[in-house]
């Protein structure tokens, strides 16, 4: 038989995938993989069925659909003063995730490193690897999950050619600050790095803090490609549809791997979401929506005695249980779901060496029902 040779020889199936099976197997409420139980907006289910009876059934154009990249440049000159060029500087993807592979498909030459702030999202290390770059990883401080910033200053090598940002971070609900910012400035100013920042949780920023977009910052945007997720944002993760902002010269190239990966994306989606964001509402309610999530989350988990991390951003927040036990934090998390029926995620998947730092993350995107259930549950241990 002719051998393979795995171009990704560390890698299994995601802890996603795995503690979603698991917790479908044992009836589990999940609190694991990062997806809402509550249905999403009939308002855009009904837009992108209206595209579908429309007609609007081939081929978009591949950048995507022009409407929506113009109702997309829109909405980032509302929300971050910038103005992007919707014909040059945005790319519809089929997600978030393929945007990000996609830009480091387009800046990576073999040996390249990138720096990666850990706990990272789980792609990006294999998307950089795959690419034959060198992933270079930082820990975030793991007190307030803040950036190491002189880590990542002593990181710097000749072959450091890009990094990898996150806000509102996975897994921790981390979000960028002013301080973040300045340091990235800086830093890119003194070594001509590029930026992959991963902004799929945008909308989703509490206690009234502001969303310190990429996008805000023309010396920072010159050098970045900036994804986001639809899914993420609207409720509707199955659907895999996000887009790409990056100035034209940087988005030519990233077009040309496009090009010849997905080419274009679902049309009717596209076309209904076009549609749907004519109202901004749609996505000015969602942080306070996902903020009450929350807080209805920290105020039933006091029963318990966990204790919860601070969580800005993002669906999710992370929990310590040095007051129940002392086991590794997957084996926890998979007792968890064996013996109380909660599945959840060990923060450990975030990193490269399993690094345990005795935390579990929680997301909270689900209907006060099953964050009731949930909570039922772990009030036990
Ligand atoms: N980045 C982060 C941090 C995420 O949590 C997710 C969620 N899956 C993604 C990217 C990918 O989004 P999408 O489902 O649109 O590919
Ligand atoms: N982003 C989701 C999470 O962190 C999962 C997406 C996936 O399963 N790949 O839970």
């Amino acid at each position: 038989m002719t051998q393979l040779s795995s171009k990704l020889p560390r890698v299994g199936t995601t802890i996603f995938t795995t503690m979603s099976a698991l917790a479908a197997e044992l009836k589990a409420v999940n609190l694991g993989q990062g997806f809402p139980d509550f249905p999403m907006d009939e308002n855009l289910i009904e837009a992108v069925s209206r595209a579908m009876r429309g007609q609007f059934n081939q081929y978009a154009p591949m950048a995507g659909w022009m409407p929506l990249r113009e109702i997309l440049a829109e909405k980032i000159a509302g929300l971050y003063s910038t103005r992007v060029q919707p014909e040059t500087e945005i790319t519809i993807t089929p997600g978030g995730t393929y945007a990000i592979y996609t830009a480091l498909t387009t800046i990576l030459q073999p040996g390249d490193e990138v720096i990666v702030l850990e706990p990272a999202y789980d792609s990006y290390v294999p998307n950089i690897v795959i690419n034959g770059g060198v992933p270079v990883l930082i820990p975030l401080n793991m007190d307030d999950f803040s950036i190491n910033w002189p880590a990542v200053w002593s990181a710097i090598t000749p072959k450091t050619r890009a990094i990898m940002i996150n806000s509102p971070h996975n897994p921790t609900g981390a979000i960028l600050q002013d301080p973040d910012i300045a340091q990235l400035k800086a830093l890119v100013a003194a070594h001509d790095l590029f930026i992959v920042s991963d902004e799929v949780y945008e909308h989703l920023v509490y206690d009234g803090r502001p969303h310190l977009s990429i996008l805000r910052y023309p010396e920072l945007l010159a050098r970045s490609f900036v994804c986001f997720s639809f899914g993420k944002v609207f409720h509707c993760t199955g659907w895999k549809l996000g887009y790409c902002v990056a100035p034209a010269g940087l988005m030519k190239e990233f077009r040309k791997v496009h090009q010849f990966n997905c080419f274009s994306c679902h049309t009717p989606s596209q076309a209904g979401i076009a549609e749907y964001l004519q109202n901004p509402e749609t996505y000015q309610s969602l942080g306070g929506f996902l903020q009450q999530k929350r807080d209805h989350f920290i105020k039933l988990m006091e029963q318990t005695r966990f204790t919860l991390k601070p969580s800005s951003g993002s669906y999710f927040i992370c929990a310590g249980y040095e007051k129940i036990s002392s086991e590794k934090d997957i084996d926890f998390a998979l007792r968890l779901t064996r013996e109380y029926g909660v599945a959840t995620i060990p923060v450990s998947a975030f990193y490269q060496n399993g690094s345990d730092e005795k935390l579990i993350r929680f997301c909270f995107a689900k209907k006060e029902d099953t964050l009731n259930e949930a909570v039922g549950k772990l009030v036990r241990l």
